[in-house]
């Protein structure tokens, strides 16, 4: 499996593990990342990308995201640096391909490591390079939301041999054999992804591309049927290749987001909201009390009025069709 991926991706080390959040635990660990540490995440993802951050005792520091791509708006990064920033965490946010390329730029100047949460986006493109190629570390997660899954399971891209290796010692309790002998170097996780599991995500990477370009074909049946002036649909900026882990779209204020949601429900249609205004939910609330609203506006929008729609390869192109007019049947004004 970790030969199989890392020669998709063109990438030197691919390492797996238990999920898509012991992957990017692992890297903060392996970079020595803790107390006192800052590291900066996007507002809005799911809530593991700073509960990661939080697990080693370092401090996440929130940047708001783009309106209309939903990922961590590069402009804002410079000014949440400190003297206490390690590392970004950039989020390829509903397998969409963020300005990866612009915050290597920018983290190589300030020093500081990228660990790229590509859960969303295996197979995804920022022009001809793989999300999670780009930084120290690309994590992956194979839960059974996204694309391909082992039940549980991640996949961690490094690029560096010595962190590697590092890695391989810690997601296995410490473990080192030398000359033969066990012996124990760290301390370390039980974060293995077994091989029952392995071999069950290795069938359906073979079939990872046709599931790619079948859900390309759905989302392009939603972009040609959703006409209701309600919704603002997803868009594709220039160079990069959408995974479509989800077809999320922005509900129009003036319309109440749960309410559709309930109405879809009805009509057999399950959606929900897309992902979360981290500093907005209980934990982080009361941890830092940060008023989301004025700090981070775009990833409270999107999280109070973002939807995601039904999308997954068995769908067909007249139930697609369907959901598109039911849709635009709810949200258009009498
Ligand atoms: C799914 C997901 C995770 C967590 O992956 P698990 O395998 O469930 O631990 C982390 N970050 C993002 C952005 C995700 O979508």
């Amino acid at each position: 499996l970790e030969q199989s991926i890392s020669t998709y991706l063109g990438a030197s080390h691919v390492l797996a593990a238990s999920n898509g959040t012991a992957t990017l635990h692992l890297a903060l660990v392996a970079l020595g990342i803790g107390s006192g540490d800052e590291v900066i995440v996007p507002a809005l993802s799911y809530i593991a990308t700073a509960n990661v951050v939080e697990l080693v005792g370092a401090t996440p520091i929130f940047v708001d995201v783009d309106p209309r791509t939903f990922n961590i708006d590069v402009s804002l990064i410079q000014a949440a640096v400190t003297p206490r920033t390690k590392a970004i965490i950039p989020v390829h946010e509903f397998g969409l391909p963020c300005d990866i390329a612009k915050i290597c730029e920018l983290a190589a100047s300030l020093g500081l490591s990228i660990i790229e949460d590509a859960a969303c986006a295996l197979g995804g493109k920022d022009g001809e390079k793989y999300a999670g190629t780009f930084g120290h570390f690309g994590s992956f997660s194979l839960h059974p939301r996204k694309a391909i899954t082992s039940g549980e399971g991640g996949l961690l891209v490094c690029a560096d041999s010595a962190l590697a290796g590092k890695i391989s010692i810690l997601r296995n309790h410490g473990v080192k054999m030398e000359n033969g002998k066990i012996t124990f170097q760290e301390a370390g996780f039980n974060y293995r992804l077994t091989e029952m599991q392995a071999a069950l995500v290795h069938s359906q990477f073979q079939r990872m591309e046709y599931i790619l370009t079948k859900k390309q074909e759905l989302a392009d049946i939603y972009h040609e049927e959703i006409k209701s002036p309600a919704l603002l649909l997803p868009i594709v900026p220039e160079g990069k290749t959408h995974t479509w882990q989800t077809f999320h779209v922005l509900v129009d204020p003036s319309i109440d987001r749960d309410s559709l949601i309930l109405k879809l429900r009805e009509n057999g249609i399950g959606t929900n909201y897309g992902a979360q205004c981290m500093p907005d939910q209980a934990f982080y609330k009361r941890k830092y009390d940060l008023d989301s609203a004025s700090l981070f506006p775009h990833a409270i929008v999107a999280y109070h009025h973002g939807l995601a729609l039904p999308l997954y390869e068995k769908l067909s192109a007249a139930q697609v069709r369907h959901i598109a007019t039911t849709i635009n049947n709810l949200t258009s004004r009498p």
